[in-house]
């Protein structure tokens, strides 16, 4: 069993993880607390407390947000020991049957790509197609799924069926240097939301940036990793990591445009690999060093905001940012994607951006889905009293939650990542320079 009392013992209960906990916010308990579960973990380790149904389902709500963990003052990894004792509650109990067919879509591709395809062509049978959102809505009670709940609509072609795998800018003149950064898309936006990919293709040929998309990704790994699959995850990262070595030396950046994806490629493989693959160390300090969120990337590496606010925006957007935990709470990045949103529009800050919209993982939207709802709820009510047209966040997982609560607390704003509502401003303002009026391009 893994060594939960190496970090245990380190908590001195100072409580301050307790305020903003996703689940103890909507379940105020001591156990489902940080500094509960980490006082729960050490008894299961010490055989004081078993690993029944009760233990199982304690566990099994942490919505894994990483609040915690940003604010305890020994850095204490709560998430990573959640991600531990959810292995040994797979091991011991198994893992339900439709997470595992999941899991194997997410590690074999040409699966991924059968079922995408089959599900594009028979969603309209089981769901209501509503195309501004990007959704599809359940015509009936299904297997864990209830009728009336929006989900991502499935999309004709894949992000990384659509494109070649290179594509170089013929604007890329020999006077400076050509610049290459490759793509790693995700899963949510490689056959859901394929508009995220367009719209960084886009920004990245306006920005004369050649574009390597390595065809032979696979999901990072995070579905499986939340809820214990260690074997598939490890398999994930192994293979990842051995794709990323063959071209990382060609690309100055890997670029991510979703925050789960970023951490788990980033941070989660650095714990797992620190803990299960120090054969991995080197080459993912390697590789971890170009992996970068995009908007943090094109803000901190390229003159796009300097191109944005030349560009005249005849229509500026009106927009209010949720920052996705992975993002803001695992590595601090919030200003930049609101200083690029800034130069296209006007960004209105809700109550609380950094409150967890309540995803949660695959257990969370499925089995615990009450939880989700009720999390849920709060930031959809959040959002909705922001004077509006748009909520955007860099995390497709982030965009289902929301998108589905907005709709149940009567909220019509429509959920579009930062890249699409950037390109969507830069395809209208394109050519007309602030103060020359004219298409100069
Ligand atoms: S990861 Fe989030 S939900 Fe889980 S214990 Fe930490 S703060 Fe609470
Ligand atoms: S913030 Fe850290 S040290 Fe303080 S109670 Fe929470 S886990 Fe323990």
């Amino acid at each position: 069993m893994f060594n939960f009392s190496q970090y245990s013992d380190l908590c001195i209960k100072c409580g301050k993880c307790i305020p903003n906990c996703t689940i103890h916010r909507i379940n105020p308990d001591e156990v489902t607390s940080p500094r509960g579960f980490l006082e729960l973990l050490k008894g299961v380790e010490e055989g004081k407390i078993p690993l029944d149904e009760r233990a199982k389902d304690i566990f099994e709500s942490c919505f894994l947000c990483n609040q915690c963990v940003s604010v305890c003052p020994n850095s204490l990894p709560t998430d990573f020991m959640i991600e531990n004792v959810r292995k040994e509650i797979g091991e011991k109990f198994g893992i339900a049957p439709f997470k595992r067919a999941f899991f194997y879509l997410l590690s074999h591709r040409w699966a991924y790509d059968l079922v995408a395809k089959l599900g594009f062509i028979f969603q309209s049978c089981g769901f209501k197609i509503e195309k501004e959102k990007n959704s599809m809505r359940s015509r009936f009670n299904l297997p864990l799924i209830k009728k009336g709940r929006l989900l991502p609509s499935m999309k004709r072609k894949s992000f990384l069926r659509k494109y070649p795998e290179k594509i170089e800018n013929p604007s890329s003149n020999s006077d400076s240097p050509r610049r290459k950064v490759a793509i790693f898309i995700g899963c949510l936006a490689n056959y859901h939301y394929t508009e995220v990919g367009d719209a960084l293709v886009n920004i990245l040929k306006f920005l004369n940036i050649d574009i390597f998309i390595p065809k032979k990704q696979l999901c990072c790994g995070a579905p499986a990793y939340f809820t214990g699959d260690f074997k598939t995850t490890e398999k994930l990262i192994r293979h990842n990591l051995d794709y990323f070595a063959t071209f990382i030396d060609e690309v100055e950046a890997i670029l991510v445009p979703e925050a789960t994806c970023t951490a788990m490629l980033k941070k989660d493989y650095r714990e797992y690999i620190e803990h299960y693959l120090p054969e991995y160390r080197e080459l993912h300090r390697k590789i971890e060093k170009k992996i970068f969120g995009t908007t943090y990337w094109l803000h901190n590496f390229t003159d796009l905001k300097e191109r944005l606010a030349q560009l005249e925006s005849p229509d500026p957007v009106e927009v209010t940012y949720h920052d996705a935990c992975h993002f803001g709470k695992v590595f601090g990045i919030r200003e930049e994607p609101r200083q690029l949103l800034s130069q296209i529009g006007e960004v209105k800050e809700m109550e609380d951006p950094d409150l967890c919209c309540g995803f949660g993982g695959i257990t969370i939207q499925t089995e615990k889905y009450h939880l989700a709802e009720k999390e849920g709820r709060i930031k959809g009510e959040m959002i909705k009293k922001v004077d509006a047209d748009f909520v955007s966040a860099e995390c497709s997982a982030c965009r289902i939650q929301i998108t589905e609560n907005l709709d149940k607390v009567g909220d019509n704003k429509i959920f579009k990542h930062p890249l699409e509502l950037i390109w969507e401003q830069i395809e209208r303002g394109i050519g007309k320079r602030k103060g020359s009026g004219k298409n100069s391009q």
